[in-house]
């Protein structure tokens, strides 16, 4: 009843609060008669009474007053932040059979080759994380149908213990249906004497077709991380085209860039990749990324003061970085699949899992026009998660050579997106 009372009146914040209120309540253990009651805890939400609360709630007005900055949107309150935390506290208590266990994840473009590395690790629990279940949805063109089949026959073989259905699909909006996450491999492949613009335009036409199929069959918080190229752009078209799907629910994937800087800042500095921490890229996902090493650390000191080569730093590094998929396709003579599979989960996982303490990742996001990036791009920004949502990470000081590197990548981007729309219009 309370939490009916919550849905009618207010916005899903709050009505999230107030369901984790709830649960925490249920699975806080009864004092043994007799017992000294335990003291109340001071908690914001838990001091009102329901009636109070849902009250409060109808006030609501998407404001909520902080101690230091005055009246603040709740989505960027310190309080956010504690219920993030108390969120995920009260989840993680709870019987198992209270949390909804079964994730349902789609992988578009399954039959290729991103698509074959990735659905095995997705079954294995290397996005979703440990004890959920996995009902793995495949999608692929009429063309590739044959192939998914042979997809779905491995995948059952390897009989993964969290997967529990494996169903194919050439019929994007049957493949939308009731999905939790949504990973977009799926995209035309630049074949030779293809211009840029034509992929382009094949591309962000197939992403408008696919929003609408999201939007309308996917659940209501479907996560969604585009990987097909131009990654920042589909999501972008794709962002635009589901107007009722969140616009911070939309993605695109940086991360395997992000990867890629930290494990070149490891082996240059002969320690391990997880002692690199905080690497930045920002931008596109294309030749005009700008990996920062300026807030990077290693071992916790600075990575610049580690290394001790800002000429390598400023150079090789940043063109090792931007041209490491062709690096790759020079020497397998395909492109990168496997580091792009292991990516993909490692921005799901920190997604819904959230990222350690006093550490970001990078991921392509809506620009809210921080860092004076044009707001409404598809940028790749330094974020952390927490409860299931990403924040860019503020404050950052920007040197001039940055400035400049981060510039040039949004201006491409302003063009990518003119010309897609473009295209969209041609073809409309
Ligand atoms: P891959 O699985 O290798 O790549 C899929 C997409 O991911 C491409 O757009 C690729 O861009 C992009 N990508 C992003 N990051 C990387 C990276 N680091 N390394 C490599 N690729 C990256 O391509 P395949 O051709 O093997 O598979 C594509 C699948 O999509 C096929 O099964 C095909 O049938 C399907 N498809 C689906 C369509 C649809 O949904 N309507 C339309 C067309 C194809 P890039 O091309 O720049 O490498």
């Amino acid at each position: 009843r309370i939490v009916r009372t919550v849905v009618d009146n207010v916005t899903d914040d709050v009505y999230a609060v107030h369901v984790v209120q709830v649960r925490a309540r249920l699975a806080r253990r009864r004092p043994a008669p007799g017992a000294r009651p335990r003291p109340r805890r001071r908690h914001p939400v838990s001091r009102s009474t329901s009636r109070g609360f849902a009250r409060r709630a109808r006030a609501f007005d998407g404001r909520c007053r902080d101690r230091r900055r005055g009246s603040v949107p709740w989505r960027t309150s310190r309080s956010r932040g504690h219920f993030d935390a108390f969120e995920a506290r009260a989840t993680a208590t709870m019987p198992a059979s209270t949390v909804d266990d079964v994730v349902t994840v789609l992988i578009t473009g399954a039959a290729g080759q991103i698509g074959y590395a990735l659905a095995p690790m997705v079954c294995a629990g290397a996005a979703t994380g440990p004890g959920k279940k996995i009902a793995l949805k495949l999608l692929d063109v009429e063309f590739a149908s044959e192939a998914l089949r042979g997809v779905k026959m491995e995948i059952m073989d390897c009989a993964f213990d969290a997967c529990v259905s494996v169903d194919v699909f050439t019929d994007c909006e049957k493949a939308c249906e009731g999905v939790d996450v949504a990973i977009m491999v799926g995209g035309f492949p630049r074949k030779q004497g293809m211009e840029r613009k034509d992929v382009l335009g094949k591309n962000v036409a197939i992403y408008k077709q696919q929003a609408s199929a999201l939007a309308s069959k996917a659940k209501k918080d479907v996560k969604i991380v585009v990987v097909a190229n131009p990654a920042n752009t589909n999501a972008k078209i794709l962002a635009k085209f589901a107007p009722s799907i969140p616009r911070g629910n939309v993605t695109c994937m940086t991360r395997l860039d992000h990867n890629r800087a930290l494990a070149q800042l490891g082996e240059r500095s002969g320690k391990a990749t997880i002692e690199v921490k905080n690497a930045i890229i920002w931008g596109n996902h294309s030749s005009t990324q700008y990996p920062d090493v300026n807030h990077a650390t290693i071992e916790g000191k600075p990575a610049r003061e580690v290394i001790g080569n800002d000429a390598y730093l400023d150079g090789d590094f940043v063109d090792v970085v931007r041209a490491r998929g062709a690096a790759i396709i020079e020497a397998r003579k395909l492109s990168s699949a496997l580091s792009a599979a292991s990516s993909v989960c490692d921005h799901v996982y920190d997604w819904i899992h959230g990222t350690k303490e006093g550490e970001w990742t990078s991921m392509g996001v809506i620009s809210d026009g921080s860092y004076g990036v044009p707001e409404g791009l598809v940028y790749s920004f330094p974020v952390t998660c927490t409860g299931g949502k990403w924040q860019i990470v503020q404050g950052l000081s920007i040197d001039e050579r940055s400035r400049k590197l981060m510039d040039e990548s949004a201006k491409e981007l302003t063009e990518e997106f003119e010309l897609a729309e473009q295209c969209l219009a041609e073809s409309a």
